[in-house]
């Protein structure tokens, strides 16, 4: 890769030897996929920075896909792993009773949970979002009886069997090899289904004994649809899906996998409509550090589970509950809620200031530190989408595509991002869409 002279170089950054992508392309299975978007070999990251092999600095708009709501490497989080690791702590415990669990537990239960009012059961699941999305729809079957599941068009839940069969995206399933069972899809009010009223339909499918469709166990839904094109269900939406469910003895499952830890402002996603979901899914950014770690939280009388039913190897991964307790402290002591509505305001301002000016057609959506520029109108191949990423890492900066046909470039910083440097990655998006669409 030619780098241009004007790229910033960390001036702490030691260019390493692994200069070429050989290794990776020539071993590597071909299911990578974001590694080909941003073709460095990345070898530091700091903050809201990463670092490849030749010193080059990029602002990260992918924050390890949500990952990383607390940057790279934060400071109070290295330390707290650095001194586990060399008091020789627990490296792995299965489900074993072990201080780092107890210690967070105790804090996700008094400084998450209690505040909130919300009364859950802890599972630890296998460490990754797929995996509590898997018990929390084993979870549903069970309590309910029945085997069905409504998810909604566009959706994402994980790439494992029971999830995969909820995830909307035909090239997903596709690789799936077999049936996706089980999940019945209904509208999500956004794109083409805007104008609906998707859950009136919803409505009508469940009281009407003729609609061919089963009462399911369970609706399990994204607040906010981040890969299916940054797309927000409105407050009164949620609470009429929460009455539904209540009308229908449905357990309403939300999986905040992506939404969670603080991504939309409030801890969780669906605190904005007010609503309780009887099962959430949890996972990427709850460790605060990257360490894999999920959770599935049960309201108490759905924990139906016989011991060692839902099982992993790596359900205990210690150094994740160590750091996830460092990241629920710092979650109120650096105002990350406040500090989310802010940028909020900021990106929002500046996307419909700076660049929608650019076309008309463009499109602005999102909540939070999660943001979509659609440019599905002008391009709806992706096309287009793709030349603005690529010029935009060409620039100095990370930024993925997400939605039908990838036309909607995802904002997903680290909520711990300086506001210039925010400003900084929004300038590098704005010139690399106005050198893609006026060139
Ligand atoms: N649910 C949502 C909403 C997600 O965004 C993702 C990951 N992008 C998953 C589930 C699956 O998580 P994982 O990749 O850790 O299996």
């Amino acid at each position: 890769m030619v780098y241009q002279l004007d790229q910033k170089v960390s001036p702490s950054a030691q260019p390493d030897q692994l200069e070429s992508s050989q290794v990776f392309d020539e071993h590597e299975s071909n299911v990578r996929s974001y590694s080909r978007s941003f073709p460095a070999i990345f070898s530091r990251a700091k903050g809201a920075f990463l670092y490849d092999t030749v010193g080059r600095r990029y602002i990260d708009f992918l924050a390890g896909a949500g990952a990383m709501n607390f940057g790279h490497n934060h400071e109070a989080i290295k330390a707290a792993l650095i001194e586990y690791v060399s008091n020789d702590g627990l490296p792995h415990g299965l489900d074993l009773y072990t201080s780092a669990k107890g210690e967070f537990l105790n804090a996700f239960v008094s400084q998450v949970l209690a505040p909130r009012g919300l009364d859950y059961k802890v599972q630890f699941t296998g460490p990754t979002g797929t995996n509590a999305v898997e018990a929390a729809l084993k979870i549903a079957r069970r309590a309910t009886g029945r085997s069905g599941i409504f998810a909604f068009m566009g959706g994402y839940h994980g790439d494992s069997l029971g999830s995969l069969a909820a995830t909307a995206n035909r090239d997903h399933r596709r690789a799936a090899g077999v049936d996706l069972a089980n999940v019945t899809f209904m509208p999500f009010p956004a794109g083409s289904m805007a104008d609906i009223d998707t859950l009136g339909y919803l409505r009508t499918i469940l009281m009407d004994t003729h609609s061919g469709i089963d009462l399911p166990a369970g609706i399990i839904v994204e607040t906010l649809q981040a890969e299916g094109g940054v797309n927000v269900a409105s407050n009164a939406w949620l609470r009429e899906l929460r009455r539904i469910c209540d009308d229908y003895a449905i357990i309403l499952i939300i999986d905040e996998v992506q939404t969670g830890v603080g991504r939309t402002g409030p801890y969780f996603s669906f605190e904005r409509a007010g609503i309780v979901p009887d099962v959430v899914a949890v996972s990427k950014s709850i460790s605060g550090s990257g360490q894999p770690m999920a959770l599935t939280l049960l309201r108490p009388e759905l924990d139906l589970w016989e011991p060692g039913e839902h099982t992993g190897t790596f359900r205990g991964n210690q150094l994740a509950f160590v750091t996830a307790r460092v990241a629920i402290d710092l979650f109120s002591s650096e105002r990350l809620e406040a500090r989310t509505t802010e940028n909020d305001r900021l990106i929002e301002t500046f996307l419909r200031t700076e660049v929608m000016p650019l076309d008309r057609r463009l499109e602005v959506r999102g909540l939070g530190m999660l943001w979509g520029l659609d440019t599905a109108a002008i391009d709806p191949t992706g096309g287009i989408a793709r030349s603005i990423g690529r010029r935009a890492f060409h620039d100095g900066l990370i930024i993925e595509r997400v939605g039908r046909n990838d036309t909607v470039m995802k904002i997903l910083p680290p909520l711990t991002i300086e506001p210039e440097v925010l400003r900084e990655g929004l300038s590098i998006l704005a010139t690399s869409t106005k050198a893609v669409l006026r060139p």
